[in-house]
């Protein structure tokens, strides 16, 4: 079946006696059981819901993998998978990780002893010398957030595999509809469905997806385990948004395009970041590995006096942490999502752009007039 046709059909209830034409909400924390000794489908929520059967079956299609995995937040995915690692065991990781997972991994998960390493995933060398002989786990983002930069997803699953060393890998940035990590190579995939994935910011999910049966069946445990796994009424929410995820995405890269293109031309833009452009460093690597460059342009002004300006006088761009929503959103990640890095390398004036679906005339004029605005610094 073609993509975008998979994206609608599927059936919504196997089973309804009613043939509801979208998937109900089962919102119930309990189920009948048959019988003493049957076996039961369903008994209680935190382990199992038929709504949330129907989003995992329709979540891993969307990634080619066999399993997946929702949870009630990004951050929660993550420590599943993460956090299923034990004492005195390694992570290797992208330095340029998302704020959150920097957090968990330097304030949570060291506490359990489990030790990491930052390096930059985009050279092989770098990580091959970072692994040590207790790496389990590699982690990487591709394209990182919010400099953009690219880690060959490939490679890198090769490096992993001759090392025995489980790679896993952050979709977030560009959703299954661009880049399945899973069909090259990489052991693990995990979303933050808070972003394209549901697409409205109207919700907050995790997905964990994999191909390892083994694998699965503990993140089940987990799931269950320790009661992080997504409500039925978000399942739904997640389930409707996925229905126009290529519409989305298609739109928004369009939009991208245009917005990054005028950027890149402004005078006072010093520094550009979006690998859609065929001179940026991991463009063929990009290329290569994802059908499309997201919808995050990221560039530097000088200094942080003039991006808060531009910041400032912004109309359309609604100043924001996350990405991946339907209306364009603007932030200065070192004061926003990446403060949690106490040590950030990133540059402070670094502005970065999430774009949504409007009129890119419409973006680029009012980018236009905020940048205008400035002419008294
Ligand atoms: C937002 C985000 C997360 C965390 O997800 P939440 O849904 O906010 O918990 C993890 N990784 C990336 C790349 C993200 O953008």
């Amino acid at each position: 079946m073609n993509r975008w046709t998979e994206l609608v059909s599927y059936d919504p209830c196997p089973g309804d006696p009613f043939k509801a034409n979208n998937t109900p909400i089962y919102q119930t924390a309990t189920f009948e059981l048959e019988s003493l000794d049957g076996v039961n489908q369903y008994d209680y929520t935190r382990s199992g819901n038929p709504t949330r059967t129907i989003l995992q079956k329709q979540l891993a299609k969307l990634e080619c993998g066999e399993y997946a995995f929702a949870f009630n937040s990004g951050m929660a995915a993550l420590t599943a998978i993460l956090g299923s690692l034990k004492q005195g065991d390694h992570i290797v990781a992208s330095y340029d990780l998302y704020g959150g997972t920097h957090r968990l991994l330097s304030q949570r998960l060291i506490m359990r002893g489990i030790s990491f390493t930052l390096v930059d995933t985009t050279d092989l060398s770098a990580i091959d010398a970072a692994f040590q002989p207790n790496t389990r786990l590699l982690f990487i983002e591709t394209p990182s957030n919010p400099l953009l930069k690219i880690t060959d997803i490939k490679k890198t699953s090769e490096l992993a595999k001759q090392k025995g060393v489980l790679l896993v890998v952050d979709n977030t940035l560009l959703s299954p509809w661009l880049q399945q990590p899973l069909t090259l190579g990489a052991d693990v995939v995990v979303h933050s469905a808070t972003k394209h994935l549901s697409g409205h910011s109207d919700m907050m999910a995790g997905v964990v997806m994999m191909n390892d049966a083994e694998l699965a069946k503990h993140i089940a445990f987990i799931q269950n385990a320790e009661g992080c796994a997504l409500a039925p009424f978000e399942c739904w929410l997640l389930l409707r948004g996925l229905k126009t995820l290529g519409l989305r995405i298609e739109r928004q890269i369009d939009v991208t395009k245009k917005v990054a293109h005028y950027l890149k031309k402004h005078p006072k833009v010093k520094e550009i970041y979006y690998p859609g452009f065929n001179d940026h460093p991991g463009f063929d690597v990009q290329h290569q590995q994802a059908k499309g460059s997201g919808s995050i342009i990221s560039f530097t002004t000088g200094s942080i006096e003039h991006s808060k300006k531009w910041i400032d006088a912004i109309n359309l761009f609604t100043l924001s942490v996350s990405f991946g929503s339907l209306n364009s959103l603007i932030s200065l990640p070192c004061a926003m999502s990446h403060a949690s890095i106490l040590e950030s390398s990133l540059p402070k004036d670094l502005i970065r752009l999430s774009i949504g679906i409007e009129d890119a005339d419409d973006l680029i004029m009012d980018l236009e007039q905020a940048s205008c605005s400035q002419s008294s610094l």
